[in-house]
C-alpha cells in the first residue's frame, strides 16, 4: 500500500475507501473456500453466449437453454469417468504439489502441527487439524497447500483425504445431476393471449 501511495495518491485513496476483504486475500472469508479475486466466471459464461448475445429474445433464451442442456450433460459425464475422488484439476494441482513436498524441512511438535522451513530460510506453520496454513492458501481454498502436503507426507497420511469437499466426486455430480429436458419447436407451444411486447 505504501508503494502504491507512493506511486499514485489518488489510486491510494481509492483502494483504501473500499473494505479490504474485498480486495486483498489476506482479507477474505475463509469460509468460501474460492481466493478468486477476478470474475472470470461471467467471462466465461460472457464468451459462450456470444452467438446468442444478439439474437431476438425468446431465439437467445432458446440458444443458452442448449447450450446449458449440452453442458450439464457433458460435465456429469466427464465426473462419471473419472475414478478418483478429487476432481482432475484438483488432482493435478495436488501431484506438482506432491513433487516439491520434499524439498521442505519439518519440525513436528509431536501433535497436529509442524514448522515447515523452505530453502531459503522462510517459515510457515501448519495445522492438521483445523486445516491451515500460515500462507493461507489452505484455509482459502481448502486444497492443502505444498507445505501441508509435506506434513501429511511426514505423517504418511493421504493427501486426498484433506481435501475440501467441494472438490470431490459427489460433490461435482450432485451439481450436475439435474439435466434439463427437451423441448419441441415454438410452433408447438400454447399461444398466450397477451399483448406484444413493445421493442
Ligand atoms: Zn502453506
Amino acid at each position: 500500500m505504501e508503494k502504491l501511495k507512493a506511486c499514485d495518491g489518488r489510486a491510494y485513496d481509492w483502494v483504501r475507501a473500499r473494505p479490504e476483504k474485498h480486495w486483498a486475500k489476506s482479507h477474505f472469508n475463509v469460509w468460501l473456500k474460492c481466493d478468486m479475486l477476478l470474475n472470470n466466471f461471467c467471462e466465461s459464461f460472457n464468451n459462450v453466449i456470444l452467438k446468442a448475445r444478439d439474437k431476438p429474445i425468446i431465439t437467445m433464451l432458446e440458444t443458452i437453454r442448449v447450450i446449458l442442456m449440452k453442458r450439464l450433460h457433458n460435465q456429469r459425464a466427464k465426473v462419471l469417468k473419472f475414478s478418483g475422488e478429487v476432481c482432475p484439476s484438483i488432482q493435478k494441482f495436488l501431484e506438482n504439489n506432491k513433487k516439491e513436498a520434499s524439498s521442505y524441512i519439518l519440525v513436528w511438535n509431536g501433535g497436529d502441527k509442524f514448522e515447515v522451513q523452505g530453502w531459503n530460510g522462510d517459515k510457515w506453520t501448519v495445522d492438521l487439524t483445523l486445516k491451515n496454513c500460515s500462507c493461507r492458501w489452505w484455509e482459502l481454498t481448502g486444497i492443502p497447500c505444498v507445505h501441508a502436503t509435506s506434513c501429511l507426507f511426514y505423517r504418511r497420511e493421504s493427501v486426498e483425504d484433506y481435501v475440501d469437499h467441494w472438490y470431490k466426486r459427489g460433490m461435482s455430480l450432485r451439481a450436475y445431476e439435474y439435466l434439463l429436458n427437451p423441448i419441441t419447436s415454438s410452433k408447438e407451444w400454447p399461444v398466450a393471449n397477451l399483448n406484444p411486447i413493445v421493442p
